[in-house]
């Protein structure tokens, strides 16, 4: 979800395991404890480079300040689907239908509430259920779609869910949850991820497939094997866009993402994080503190470095 300032930005909600547009979980990996108690960060996902790619302020918000966020039905709805598709394939192969995978929507959705308690408030003005059953049945079509894409009687995931994480020879650590991997017998990986959104137009296609190309880095970097095949499958818009990567590829993204990391770094150390707005601020949960809109950012809890000092 992730995007060349793209769909991981968006609306999109795929964020099917906090790798997507929340801001990063539980306080985890993506920072350390610096001076002071402050937080600065230690690794990219492709979810927080969308960030920074978007909007250097956002990154900020989301990653060091860590701003709560308010929870999204569109977000959720898409976490919400991935579960159900995960979970899916518990099931013996030939078991793997749509009424079976829809059953599996209100179980998920229990779970979902229980372990986010948060989730509730979604729906906390919604006291005749109707919004909420509108909500669920649009899950229901997602999940229904998919059957129209893919064939999981035919498929027999190799990895779910997969958390991944690497070092790059320069020390920038890379990590990500990759939806599905699937390794044909001849050895071939694809790598595929689910989009409850739809489809971006052609010409932000490349975007779409950053998040992608960033994963089959880790995955090369870590299994020493390039994917042969990446694959998105957009629930939203019935599209599949598949890309089948090269080494120059992959090295072209671990070329941008340590520039990335390093402007990161520089912002990090001289509190200089801009506002970069676009039409996608429609959809930022941290407007009132953004001074593009008038707002006031919290005082920076990190130390930060005078203008024309170096780092030692
Ligand atoms: S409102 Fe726009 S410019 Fe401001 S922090 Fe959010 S994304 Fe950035």
């Amino acid at each position: 979800m992730d995007s060349s300032i793209d769909e991981a930005v968006t609306p999109d909600a795929t964020d099917a395991a906090g790798t997507g547009t929340g801001p990063a979980a539980g306080g985890g990996p993506e920072r350390a404890a610096g001076e002071r108690g402050a937080l600065a960060p230690v690794s990219l996902s492709p979810s927080r480079a969308g960030d920074f790619m978007q909007c250097p302020l956002l990154y900020r918000f989301r990653v060091i300040d860590r701003l709560p966020e308010k929870p999204s039905e569109a977000a959720t709805r898409g976490t919400l689907v991935h579960a159900v598709l995960e979970r899916l394939f518990d099931a013996p192969a030939g078991e793997r239908t749509a009424p079976r995978a829809k059953a599996l929507i209100p179980g998920q959705w229990d779970r979902l509430r229980e372990s986010r308690p948060e989730l509730t408030e979604l729906f906390a003005d919604d006291p005749e259920g109707e919004r909420l059953a509108g909500w669920l049945a649009e899950a229901e079509r997602l999940v229904e779609r998919w059957f129209t894409l893919e064939d999981p009687t035919r498929l027999e995931p190799a990895e779910r869910e997969l958390f991944v994480e690497t070092e790059l020879d320069s020390g920038l650590r890379l990590r990500g949850i990759i939806d599905r991997v699937d390794v044909a017998p001849t050895g071939e990986v694809r790598i595929v991820d689910y989009k409850t959104g739809k489809a971006p137009r052609p010409e932000y296609a490349e975007g779409a497939l950053f998040q992608m190309k960033f994963y089959a880095l880790v995955v090369w970097r870590l299994k020493g094997v390039v994917p042969r095949r990446l694959q998105l499958v957009y629930l939203g818009s019935g599209d599949v866009l598949t890309y089948d990567p090269v080494p120059a590829d992959l090295e072209r993204v671990e070329r941008r993402l340590h520039a990335l990391w390093e402007a990161i770094r520089q912002a990090t150390e001289s509190g200089d994080w801009r506002p970069r707005p676009t039409k996608l601020c429609g959809w930022c949960d941290h407007r009132a503190h953004c001074p593009e809109f008038g707002g006031t950012p919290p005082p920076y809890p990190l130390p930060v470095r005078a203008p024309g000092s170096r780092a030692g």
